[in-house]
């Protein structure tokens, strides 16, 4: 194992990390940092909760100067994504006094105007940065890195012709970063477009395999919500995740919980910022311990201690389900993922599990390879078909 003194990082950031107390490189900050201080493009095949933001962010402050323009720009699928990543800079740069700034929908634009003159680092969702490019309102003319994080989920979000249109505004001659938890056809042309001469690093998932239990109950769909309201009081859970597909659910799911008098918060595209940081931080901080959620309000927040995880629904992309369940089991800790199925479930939950036998044989992806779904059944519908 190797230390963060075999970096040679500048004494500003190799102080700032001293400060956030880390021990040693994680797996992907070991194999990507080296490549990224020296300049190369990078595919970087790894998820959240793997250290990714230190490893581009090392890159991003150490090339970047207060006062020069606009620099560095990581584009992000989410808002609640962008802040993150600020915040993670920010500290990275506690030593160095550099402008950094997260730019998203769902708020003003008057703020984000005058930030943007000043900024050195901009985090942003892809949608309000183009929307600040054609209002002529940011420059990008002096960007030397640009880094792509959770593409695959930006592409999933319908984000590319955005991204196109961003990454087409920088000059050519600048450090282009992908990070991605998979890496689909889409990206790997992404890449072949716009990466020079990249490198792929590949680390394993966060996600420890052993401790990661999975299970389903198949009930009628209108016992969907007695079954959850059953679990949340039944189990000892630590922090509990209720996935939803889509926000309708995940409103109606809410308001029968705090019926209930069950200490849950809501989180989706439809609530305005500062209800949805609100909902982030109350969960994070462990004085809510149920959050209800879509795949897409909840991407790529990082919150420890969540030991469970129900899927209300199951979603139709296998990609999101994997996410989901690598919200727990992370560092060692144990992790259940639960399955509510009723009969519409049954395709998807069954597509998923297709996935997985392709995965195992074909991709040889560890932590699915030992999967273990184990039976509740609550009622005598049929079992999802294989196909
Ligand atoms: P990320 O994948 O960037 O979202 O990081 C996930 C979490 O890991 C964050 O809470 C970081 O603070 C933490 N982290 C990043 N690098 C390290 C490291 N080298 N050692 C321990 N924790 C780390």
């Amino acid at each position: 194992m190797i230390s963060f003194e075999h970096f040679k990082f500048s004494d500003d950031l190799r102080k700032s990390i001293e400060r956030l107390g880390y021990q040693s490189p994680t797996k992907i900050q070991e194999e990507s940092i080296p490549l990224i201080l020296a300049g190369r493009d990078m595919l970087g095949e790894s998820e959240t909760g793997s250290g990714k933001t230190l490893a581009f962010g090392s890159g991003v402050i150490e090339n970047t100067a207060r006062g020069k323009g606009l620099q560095a720009l990581i584009l992000t699928p989410t808002r609640e994504l962008a802040e993150q990543v600020k915040v993670s800079l920010c500290k990275l740069a506690y030593h160095k006094q550099l402008k950094i700034t997260a730019i998203y929908g769902g708020v003003s634009f008057g703020p984000q105007f005058r930030s943007l003159k000043s900024a050195d680092i901009v985090v942003a969702t892809p949608g309000r940065f183009k929307d600040h490019l054609q209002r002529g309102t940011v420059n990008t003319s002096n960007v030397s890195i640009l880094v792509l994080d959770e593409a695959d989920r930006m592409l999933d979000m319908g984000f590319i012709d955005d991204i196109e249109m961003i990454i087409n505004s920088c000059p050519n001659r600048k450090q282009t970063l992908f990070f991605s938890a998979t890496i689909p056809p889409q990206i790997e042309k992404l890449s072949k477009r716009y990466l020079k001469r990249p490198i792929k690093v590949s680390t394993r998932k966060h996600v420890d395999s052993k401790k990661l239990k999975q299970g389903y109950f198949d009930v009628p769909r209108s016992l969907k919500f007695s079954l959850l309201l059953h679990l949340l009081r039944d189990t000892s859970s630590k922090l509990a995740m209720v996935f939803c597909n889509t926000r309708r659910t995940t409103d109606v799911v809410i308001k029968h919980l705090k019926i209930y008098k069950v200490d849950a918060v809501a989180l989706h595209g439809g609530f305005p910022q500062n209800k949805r940081t609100e909902a982030i931080e109350n969960f994070k901080e462990g004085k809510i311990h149920v959050l209800v959620c879509t795949d897409v309000a909840a991407r790529g927040i990082h919150v420890d201690n969540i030991s469970h995880i129900y899927n209300y629904d199951i979603p139709s992309n296998p990609i999101d389900y994997v996410h989901r369940i690598g919200r727990t089991a992370r560092a060692g800790e144990e992790g259940q993922v639960i399955n509510l199925l009723s009969e519409e479930d049954h395709d998807n939950f069954s597509r998923i599990l297709c996935e997985y036998r392709f995965s195992i044989n074909k991709l040889k992806k560890p932590y699915v390879e030992r999967v273990v779904f184990c039976s509740h059944r609550t009622s005598s519908s049929k079992k999802p078909r294989m196909r």
